[in-house]
């Protein structure tokens, strides 16, 4: 009875799992898709805790209570621009358990396993150790523990990929030749340090793609654990994840127009490549809040470019509220969403959605780009790199040929930033520099609120 609760329960996780990541694919669905995905973890959770072998529920208390601890302490007090460090150090805890369940399983065996179990533990070690290295030194880079660019130096592509090949060696001589303890954690200790290695020449720009692909491998990762341990809702969530993850960093790289081998071997955003950008012609024009609101109040059409520094200003609410008083007096507003705005894939949508922004009123790239030239003021919020014209007109600039929401066409634009601050690419925006564009400078919120009151008065 209670192996066929268990199995039940295991294909009811693995179905609702499916349900949530399709849920996920479209913000409409996203929260439903989250819901269903976390009753699909519980009922993973209830059908394990069932299982006959366990003797005793002690150790698994203590590791629900802190966990939970752990994780609500996350949820409540990390806010929504720390997302990406948040996701890389749970990364780093998930794919630190898969190690520890590998490295315990051939210690179980006395390091005596079948040619083909041995594959699988050995793959979820390998993939597990570098993966908890790794999202570690990516958290650390994002939190800006330390620095954030590039660390490259002569012959590291050479240097990593040689560690690699012998780390991936000593995992098949175990294959072929199993039981020795020292060649194992060796295997383990290279894999911990090529975690390292790898991240290392990656800039933060890249990091969100770096992490999606961790995450890949972290639920490979499970998915072998799966195999190690005949478990089988690990085996299918773990290829979830692991595929998932894997195509999430793929559909970036081309929001970029980047590939995934110039994003890990590139060093995109170190001295080298930021040197590549174009000298910048004239001066930025400073424009004043009253100027911009008369403009805004008798608009026909207005389109806001919302990117990271909404997010950091967290002025979502005072968009929408913008957005209200503009449209009561009968102006279209529209808001234009890179993928990559702001620092994780999605961001944009997340934030907006919070402020209630209708879903209809938000335009993919590719919709809004031909809406620009009918356009009578674009307002551009905390963007800097999506809205950079040097990507469509300048081949030899660092980010030429990402796909960028075209403001310039515009009859008219105005940037709301607190400064001079460059984008996270660290490039210079010629769009600043154009006789079209105007300057409005001030934190995004702030700016927003004083607008909407202007508006209200205009
Ligand atoms: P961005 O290029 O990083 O620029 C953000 C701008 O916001 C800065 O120029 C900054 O200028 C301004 N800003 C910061 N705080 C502000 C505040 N409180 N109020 C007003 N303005 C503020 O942002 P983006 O255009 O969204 O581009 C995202 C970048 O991340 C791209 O390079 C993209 O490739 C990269 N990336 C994103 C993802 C993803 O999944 N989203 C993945 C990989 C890479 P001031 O300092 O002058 O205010």
């Amino acid at each position: 009875m209670q192996i066929y609760f268990i199995e039940f329960s295991y294909l009811l996780a693995s179905i609702l799992f499916i349900l949530g990541l399709k849920g996920l694919s479209h913000p409409e669905t996203a929260k439903r898709g989250m819901h269903l995905a976390e009753f699909g973890m519980l009922m993973a959770i209830v059908g394990t805790l069932m299982h006959h072998e366990i003797v005793t529920y002690t150790w698994i208390l203590i590791g629900l209570a802190i966990g939970s601890v752990a994780g609500l302490a996350m949820g409540v007090w990390v806010p929504m621009t720390a997302m990406p460090q948040r996701t890389a150090l749970s990364h780093a805890f998930g794919a630190f358990a898969a190690a520890l369940v590998g490295i315990s399983e051939f210690f179980k065996h006395g390091g005596h396993l079948e040619p083909v179990m041995m594959g699988a533990l050995g793959f979820e070690v390998m993939l597990g150790a570098l993966t908890t290295t790794g999202s570690l030194l990516a958290f650390a880079k994002l939190q800006g523990l330390v620095r954030g660019t590039p660390m490259t130096y002569k012959g590291q592509n050479i240097f990593n990929m040689t560690l690699l090949a012998v780390t991936v060696g000593i995992f098949i001589y175990l294959i072929v030749v199993p039981g020795s303890m020292p060649l194992f954690f060796t295997m383990v200790g290279l894999a911990f340090i090529f975690g390292l290695l790898l991240v290392m020449p990656i800039g933060s720009a890249d990091m969100p793609v770096v992490m999606s692909l961790l995450n890949s491998y972290a639920g490979l990762a499970s998915a072998a654990t799966g195999f190690v341990l005949s478990n089988k809702v690990l085996i299918i969530a773990g290829t979830l994840d692991g595929f998932s993850g894997f195509i999430l960093s793929i559909l970036m790289c081309r929001a970029m127009n980047r590939s995934i081998t110039n994003v890990l071997f590139g060093a995109f955003g170190s001295a080298a490549t930021v040197g590549a950008a174009g000298e910048q012609q004239g001066s930025m024009r400073e424009v004043g809040l009253e100027d911009i609101a008369t403009q805004l109040a008798y608009a026909n059409k207005v389109i806001f470019v919302p990117g990271y520094g909404l997010a950091t200003a967290q002025a979502q609410h005072a968009v929408r509220e913008l957005a209200d008083v503009l449209e009561k007096r009968g102006v279209t507003v529209k808001y234009g969403i890179h993928p990559v705005a702001g620092r994780m894939p999605g961001h944009m949508n997340v934030l907006l959605a919070e402020a209630n922004v209708p879903y209809s009123a938000l335009y993919e790239l590719e919709q809004i780009n031909p809406e620009f030239p009918t356009t009578d003021v674009a307002v551009v919020i905390g963007a800097n790199d999506v809205v950079n014209p040097d990507a469509r007109d300048n081949p030899g600039s660092p980010i030429a040929g990402m796909p960028i929401l075209e403001v310039d066409r515009s009859k008219s634009v105005v940037v709301l930033k607190r400064g001079q601050g460059k984008g996270f690419s660290g490039l210079e925006n010629p769009l600043f520099f154009k006789p079209v564009t105007g300057m409005l400078y001030g934190d995004a919120k702030d700016t927003l609120t004083r607008l909407v009151q202007a508006v209200q008065h205009a």
